[in-house]
């Protein structure tokens, strides 16, 4: 028997028969099975989308997290993860440790708080987020207060700062990266990379 197929029918066809053997392979049957596809379209309902980035590596995809809850109150939990389409580096596809994302977010170890091992101590102790900060900065003032390198053997002013690096992410947008690169460099900093070496 002829039939005439258009391009759309044919891919609706052919994903149908796709998913349909997934399940299969799965263990459902016919009626769980089509009890699942009726599902879908309704698993992210009523879920908030918030666009994010691939913290994993440089190329930097983006993603979408689909989360539940009230995220004004903190109480929203990530429930569905997965590449943004509308982001240029990745056009919505994500390599398997970015698929994977959502078992990063709700790792039991992962790091919730800054934490500091101060000097002489051999345990990592747990602050706030404001003591990190002035931590911080407390120590990059001092330690560029002691070691800035004004001027060079003849005289010529150079304002090297040798003895601090950054370690910055390349996984930023433009505008994050050109203003870490003008405060790290207008301090006087030398040592400035990201896990992309760009
Ligand atoms: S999804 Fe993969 S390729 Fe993309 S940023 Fe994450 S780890 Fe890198």
């Amino acid at each position: 028997m002829n039939m005439e197929i258009s391009r759309r029918s044919f891919l609706k066809g052919a994903g149908a028969g796709v998913a349909a053997t997934t399940l299969g392979a799965f263990g459902f049957g016919e009626a769980e099975a089509a009890f699942v596809e009726g599902l879908r379209p309704y698993k992210l309902a009523g879920t908030t989308e918030t666009r994010n980035t691939c913290p994993y590596c440089s190329v930097a995809c983006g993603v979408i997290i689909y989360s539940k809850g009230d995220i004004s109150q903190g109480t929203a939990e990530a429930i569905h993860l997965e590449g943004d389409v509308d982001h240029p580096t990745n056009r919505g596809t994500l390599c398997p440790k970015g698929a994977a994302l959502l078992d990063f977010i709700k790792a039991e170890t992962r790091l919730m708080n800054p934490k500091v091992r101060r000097p002489g101590s051999n345990a990592f102790e747990e602050i706030s987020w404001d003591e990190a900060i002035e931590g911080i900065a407390r120590h990059m003032k001092d330690d560029r207060d002691a070691n800035l390198i004004e001027r060079n053997m003849d005289g010529v002013p150079v304002n090297r700062w040798t003895t601090t690096g950054f370690l910055a992410a390349s996984a930023t947008t433009n505008e994050t990266a050109f203003l870490t690169y003008k405060a790290v460099r207008s301090a006087g900093m030398v040592a400035f990379d990201n896990q992309a070496r760009v």
